[in-house]
Parts: structure tokens; C-alpha cells; sequence
């Protein structure tokens, strides 16, 4: 197992990628808390997972992900039920397709307290723990293809995705000497609930620009979360990983 015995907080971990997340790494050994926006999904994930993985060790968190001191006091209440902290996912994150003409200065500031704000609260926490532990470990983030290409409405969501690989780039070189691995993972078009109620003549024409033939499974990315966190990918940081099926556009 290639996460045998490692302590995970996955944000966003109740449903979609995030949930692929947790259960892939509770499949390669690793102990998890999945944070969600409210105690009650994070619970019913927790629930979910132990009903497909009798013997897993999971637990189930909120907080405010947008306040640094909410995410610090949480992942060291996580890390104390799992007994440390070994590797942190920034996967929590909203997407926007809001013309720029019609953008609002409230939805500007939403995208980015949850993609950029959240992420650095996530990346600080998690950094504080490992440094004081002295152990190392790995932060991984979900990007996206768009922080590559942007998109053709909706400017607040890649810029936040190019700002998480900014950091993501930044905190490589700033943590590597502590021994903590920053990497992101960067997604196409996937089959989270979003995409699975799109109708198919919607879907049609964007798997045709997709040279695999086929949307990304969230088990699809969540497999490079797990290459990531573990040591199969100890000399890889700083590193923005594409699982997109070769989509560029
Ligand atoms: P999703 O909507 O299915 O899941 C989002 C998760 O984030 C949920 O667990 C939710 O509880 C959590 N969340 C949302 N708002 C929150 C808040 N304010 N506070 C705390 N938690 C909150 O989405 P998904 O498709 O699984 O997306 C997960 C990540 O993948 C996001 O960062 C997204 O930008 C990225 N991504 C998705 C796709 C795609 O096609 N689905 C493509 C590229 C990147």
C-alpha cells in the first residue's frame, strides 16, 4: 500500500474529487479527516466511507476554511485524533462562468477566499505542524486545466487556479529544506455531480476536444493525489500535474 499508516486532512472531502481523494487514499492505507462545508456532510461522508471500508480510520471536520486561525486550531484538532499530520489536500474550491461586464465585487471576493485565501490558510496550518513535528510530508492542491488556458467567461476562477500554482511553485522552494513537498494537481472537465447532470448534448461536443475520448473520472484524479503524497514521488515538488486527457482548450 502505497500510504501505509499516513495521516491525511483532505478539504472539500465529502463529495466529488475530494471524496475520490479520501477513499483512494483510505484504500492505500492512510488515516483521514475530511473536512466539509457543514458537519453534516462531513459526517455523511465519514458514514459512506466506513460503509465501503469496514476497517478505516476517517473522521469528519468543518470550519471556516476562509479564517486562518478557524484552519489552524482544526488541523491541530485533526491531527490529534489521527495521532499527527503527515500530508495535507487544498481540494475545497468554487468555479465561476459570470461574464466579466456583469461580475459583482462580492462573487470577485467569494472565488477567491475559498480558492487562494483558503488554499494559503491550508498550506500555513499544515506547514506549522510538519515544521514543529520535524518529519516532513506533502501539500497538495487542486488547480486546474484552466489556470493553463483560462476560459472564455468567468475570469475569477483561472486567475485563482494560476494564483494556487503560484503558491504551489513558491512554497516548493520556501518548504523543501523543512522536507515538505508542494505540488498541485491540475483537472480537466471531470464527473463530479456538476458534470453528471449536464445533459448529453452538452457533453457530446466537449468530449470530442478531449484526445483520450472521454471526461475524467474523479478516481482519475485523485490518483495523482496519491502518487503525490507518497514517497513513489519523492524528488517531485513545485510540480502542477495535468489530468486532463490531453484537453487543451
Ligand atoms: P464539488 O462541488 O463536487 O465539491 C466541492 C467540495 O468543496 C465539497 O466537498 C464542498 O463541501 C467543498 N466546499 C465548497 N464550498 C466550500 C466552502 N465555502 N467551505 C468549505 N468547503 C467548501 O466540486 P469538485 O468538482 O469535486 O471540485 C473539487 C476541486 O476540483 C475544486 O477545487 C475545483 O475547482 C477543482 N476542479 C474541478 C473540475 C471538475 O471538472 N469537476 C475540474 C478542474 C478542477
Amino acid at each position: 500500500m502505497l500510504l501505509e499508516g499516513k495521516k491525511a486532512v483532505i478539504t472539500g472531502g465529502t463529495r466529488g474529487i475530494g471524496y475520490a481523494i479520501a477513499e483512494r487514499f483510505i484504500e492505500e492505507g492512510a488515516v483521514v479527516t475530511v473536512f466539509g462545508s457543514r458537519q453534516e456532510t462531513a459526517d455523511a461522508a465519514v458514514e459512506k466511507l466506513l460503509a465501503a471500508h469496514l476497517d478505516a480510520k476517517v473522521w469528519g471536520r468543518t470550519c471556516d476554511l476562509t479564517s486562518l486561525d478557524a484552519v489552524t486550531e482544526a488541523f491541530k484538532a485533526a491531527a490529534e485524533d489521527m495521532g499527527g499530520l503527515d500530508t495535507v489536500v487544498n481540494n475545497a474550491g468554487i468555479s465561476q462562468s459570470t461574464p466579466l461586464l456583469d461580475y459583482t465585487a462580492d462573487e470577485w471576493q467569494k472565488v477567491m477566499d475559498l480558492n487562494v485565501t483558503a488554499v494559503f490558510n491550508g498550506c500555513r496550518a499544515g506547514a506549522q505542524i510538519m515544521t514543529e513535528a520535524g518529519h516532513g510530508g506533502t501539500i497538495t492542491t487542486t488547480s486546474s486545466m484552466v489556470s493553463k488556458y483560462g476560459q472564455p467567461s468567468g475570469c475569477g476562477y483561472p486567475t485563482s487556479k494560476y494564483a494556487v500554482n503560484g503558491l504551489t511553485q513558491c512554497l516548493s522552494r520556501e518548504l523543501a529544506p523543512k522536507g515538505i513537498r508542494v505540488n498541485a494537481v491540475a483537472p480537466g472537465i471531470t464527473k463530479t455531480d456538476m458534470v453528471a447532470a449536464l445533459p448529453e448534448k452538452m457533453i457530446a461536443p466537449l468530449i470530442a476536444t478531449i484526445p483520450l475520448g472521454r471526461i475524467g473520472e474523479p478516481e482519475d484524479v485523485a490518483n495523482a493525489f496519491v502518487y503525490l503524497a507518497s514517497d513513489m514521488s519523492s524528488y517531485v515538488t513545485g510540480a502542477v500535474i495535468p489530468v486532463d486527457g490531453a484537453a487543451r482548450s
